[in-house]
């Protein structure tokens, strides 16, 4: 019989619940927000377009709206709270720790995997203004060894802003965004809350 696993890095972004997801876009100051979600939570949460330290250009005068739907009320639970937490988040950031998190689908398994585990940690005890070092949360982790994994896991978080991997830096300096291909996003956000010393 043919293998039908697939290998496990793919694996691992794939959606656990198994649902492909429905897409939604926001509009926000750092540019289109695509969002996809399930009826558990979120899935995933990018910046639209190949946005690079070349080319990024916020606007802080453009305001927070799902985009295409004209009745908020029929959409779904997830996103109306993503649209309140983000129109919440880009007026000021302190604001969204008073309000419920929208729910992410893969932190609902009871079994949480290693990487899951990091970006729940990471969202549950990093609010915003703060930053944790790579090893500083491998430590949180119970698992101070895990300091490349940790890593790693900022890379493949699927769940950005939200699960706020950009507060995430290194001992000696702010260490990398988007594979270090958005390092000005991530002082972006940094500076949006706030933070402009990393050590
Ligand atoms: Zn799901």
């Amino acid at each position: 019989m043919a293998p039908t696993s697939k290998p496990t890095s793919e694996k691992q972004r794939e959606p656990s619940c198994g649902s492909p997801g429905e897409g939604f876009c926001f509009s926000s100051p750092l540019g289109y927000i695509n969002v996809t979600a399930c009826a558990d939570g979120l899935h995933s949460i990018g910046l639209e377009g190949n946005i690079s330290d070349e080319n990024f250009s916020p606007n802080e005068n453009v305001d927070v709206q799902l985009m295409g739907k004209d009745e908020l009320k029929n959409e779904p639970k997830v996103i109306r709270d993503c649209l309140q937490w983000f129109q919440l988040y880009f007026k000021n950031p302190k604001l969204v720790s008073d309000i419920t998190r929208p729910d992410i689908c893969c932190f609902k398994e009871s079994n949480l995997g290693f990487r899951p585990r990091v970006w729940k940690t990471l969202a549950d005890t990093v609010g915003p203004g703060e930053v944790i070092t790579y090893g500083a949360l491998a430590a949180r982790l119970d698992n101070p060894g895990a300091v490349r994994a940790v890593g790693s896991a900022m890379r493949y978080n699927p769940n950005g802003i939200i699960v706020p991997c950009h507060r995430v830096v290194r001992s000696n300096g702010m260490g990398l965004y988007h594979g270090g291909q958005r390092q000005v996003v991530k002082l972006w956000l940094l500076k949006h809350e706030g933070i402009d010393k990393f050590s």
